[in-house]
């Protein structure tokens, strides 16, 4: 499989086998793409190009002769065609957190004058719900949480808009965003999607369904680097009406003209805030280089492709009823990671880590694999699988009751 397939040349664009399980001298599998995503080879080089000679030499005249100004919506014209988004549309900054606030008080804003509540997916990744709830409170509004398959029965003429994660970070369920806005906006609402799990992992078509309004994370299937901006979509046709809560001088029409009074700028431009953090940034610039030439619908059939052939992994060689999968069978609904639930989840993962197969634990009970399709090969999926059934097979069943006691 690896032999036949058309992105296993990509994997060289990453810094990976570097390392090794003393027990076998085998590389690390890394399964973890989904939380922070590995280095790309060509970010070393830039980063040490901005420092000495971007900042070191050419200083202050960077803001403008190595396009340091420009850069948030720069990065966001790169990141769009991943997420189905035309140019001017997505602009890059702040954390996914924030960019959350801007996206749900500017949405409240354009929302009609007799809404009187926000729904959140109520699976949702907490940090949505922690700021859509002090977003409702600041605009007079209350929070429903809602699960995303009933939100299209839950939406009133009283909801201002739904925030709602694209895949959940917690199972990999992915959600059906065309029906979900669909529905949203046949009640007069507006859609607010988070895209963390889903940017750089599959099509999201964000213009083709007239999403309203969009976040994400870069650090993770976008390979960004910890803690690299965020991005912020706004549909082109809301743009005028958007009115951020953030305001800050970068995002001003006319910014050296430090005018007390506010103007907006045009466009996307209206997202920014305050002076860009230029070498998280830049770093994830460089990042995106590995997507030249790559089609996000080659992407998606391998991650297909992957986390099937992993799932089958797994019903292979883990011993019957230790581990249950949560992700979706249906490809319509799965994401880009494996979820499976099993006791002493927590354990199990570290023991995983020490054999050198890196995913992550989510509480109470989630075994969490990440597939990241640029870098991630069946012979990774296939190892993976194994030592898990290794771990699963040698460790003492631990139920609820003996785990207790
Ligand atoms: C990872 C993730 C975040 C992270 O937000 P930060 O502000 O970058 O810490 C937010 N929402 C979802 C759905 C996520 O998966």
């Amino acid at each position: 499989m690896d032999a036949a397939d058309p992105l296993a040349a990509l994997r060289d664009r990453f810094v990976l086998d570097t390392v090794t399980d003393p027990a076998t001298g085998l590389p690390d599998v890394y399964l973890d793409g989904n939380s922070l995503g590995v280095l790309p080879r060509t970010v070393p080089d830039r980063i040490a190009d901005v420092l000495h000679r971007e900042w070191g030499e050419l200083r202050i005249r960077s803001w403008t002769e190595s396009g340091w100004w420009t850069a948030p919506e720069r990065v966001g014209d790169k990141i769009a065609p991943l997420i189905g988004a035309g140019p001017g549309r997505v602009v890059v900054g702040d954390s996914t957190s924030v960019n959350i606030f801007k996206a749900v008080v500017g949405g409240v804003r354009m929302a009609g004058k007799g809404c009187t509540e926000i729904l959140v997916d109520a699976t949702t990744f907490p940090t949505d719900g922690y700021i859509a709830r002090s977003a409702a409170r600041m605009t007079g509004l209350a929070v429903r949480p809602v699960e995303p398959a009933r939100i299209a029965d839950e939406v009133t003429e009283r909801t201002a808009l739904a925030l709602v994660n694209h895949v959940d970070y917690r199972t990999g369920a992915l959600n059906d965003l065309p029906g979900i806005t669909h529905a949203l906006h046949s009640a007069g609402a507006l859609a607010v999607w988070d895209l963390c799990h889903s940017a750089g992992a599959l099509p999201v078509g964000l213009d083709a369904h007239h999403v309203d309004l969009a976040v994400g994370c870069t650090y993770k299937y976008l390979n960004g680097g910890p803690g690299s901006p965020a991005f912020l979509y706004v549909r082109e046709s809301l743009q005028e009406r958007f009115e951020s809560p953030l305001p800050g001088w970068n995002s001003h029409a006319e910014p050296f003209a430090m005018d007390p009074s506010y103007a907006p700028a045009d466009g996307v431009l209206r997202g920014r805030v305050g002076t860009p953090d230029i070498l998280s940034l830049l770093a994830l610039e460089a990042a995106l280089e590995v997507w030249d030439g790559v089609a996000i619908e080659d992407v998606r059939t391998k991650s297909l492709a992957l986390t099937d052939f992993f799932l089958e992994c797994v019903a292979g060689y883990v011993p019957a009823g230790r581990a249950r999968a949560v992700t979706p069978q249906d490809h319509r609904r799965r994401g880009s990671q494996v979820s499976l639930r099993c006791s002493g989840a927590g354990e199990v993962m570290d023991e995983l880590i020490r054999r050198g197969v890196v995913g992550d634990f989510r509480h109470p009970d989630v075994l969490r694999f990440g597939f990241t399709p640029l870098y991630t090969s069946f012979a990774d999926a296939e190892r993976a699988a194994w030592v898990l059934g290794e771990v699963l097979g040698a460790l003492p069943e631990v139920g609820p009751a003996v785990a207790g006691g």
